[in-house]
């Protein structure tokens, strides 16, 4: 049941991923990236168009989370290391700044964005922000005919999983190229609004406890989604 999704995951270490999204960039290629976590995969399970997502050739799966890697080490999937999200997000504005790219985004609240274009333009002055739009616009549809306009060569939306990823994949077809990345909570912490947790927590681990000593309200949907994804990994171990 996931280990399909599992063997279709990026299975190399971070800095050839990065390595991979500069030669991306350059040939200006069509690719949508999902950094999945053990949420992503069990919506995967009962959504059929999270499936066909990930599922999709131009999709790039990329494993965020310690939960996924650990599903993988049970199921015998060869995954080497995480690759989170935040990363990946910063690395595209530090690569996009590189090689003089343009830039589209979308998602999170107003004042939010307002900071992440002010640090974007002090840290990252050759990234060419080509437009932006706050997450909590009525008309989404709007938004993404804007974006295909504009032609950028990445695309990082925050809306949160799974719609940053359907709302993509329903335009992908009408864009030409694009590096288009669901980012979360990327925005958030960019902006300087939201900390990310400390190295060490990062080195051992444990980011997932660092969230949830900060926001008590995730520990639900943590239980809903790691827990029992763990047990059902086990399951599937046990049948397989
Ligand atoms: N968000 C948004 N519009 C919405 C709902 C959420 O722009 O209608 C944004 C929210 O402000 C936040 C991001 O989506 O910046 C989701 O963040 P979260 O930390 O929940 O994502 P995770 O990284 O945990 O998936």
């Amino acid at each position: 049941m996931y280990k399909s999704y599992l063997e279709k995951m990026y299975n190399q270490e971070k800095s050839m991923f990065f390595k991979e999204l500069k030669n991306m960039l350059n040939k200006n290629q069509k690719r949508l990236i999902v950094t999945a976590n053990p949420e992503t995969l069990k919506y995967a399970t009962k959504d059929d168009t999270v499936s066909k997502i990930l599922n999709d050739q131009n999709t790039v799966i990329v494993p965020d989370g310690i939960g996924v890697v650990k599903a993988a080490q049970i199921l015998g999937v060869n995954i080497i290391e995480r690759i989170a999200g935040i990363d990946i997000a910063s690395e595209l504005l530090q690569l996009g700044n590189e090689l003089k790219k343009s830039i589209y985004f979308f998602g999170a609240k107003q004042e939010i964005i307002d900071d992440l274009l002010k640090v974007v333009k002090e840290k990252y002055p050759n990234l060419k922000v080509v437009g932006y739009q706050n997450g909590y616009v009525k008309d989404r549809d709007k938004v993404m005919k804007d974006i295909i306009k504009k032609e950028p060569d990445i695309i990082l939306v925050a809306l949160g999983i799974p719609d940053q990823e359907k709302l993509i994949y329903q335009y992908l077809d009408q864009f030409k190229k694009g590096i288009f990345v669901g980012v979360g909570g990327s925005f958030d912490v960019i902006s300087g609004h939201k900390k990310r947790a400390p190295k060490i927590f990062i080195k051992l681990n444990l980011e997932w406890l660092y969230r949830i000593i900060k926001e008590p309200s995730r520990l639900k949907r943590f239980y809903n989604s790691n827990v029992k994804f763990i047990f059902e990994i086990k399951k599937e171990k046990k049948k397989s």
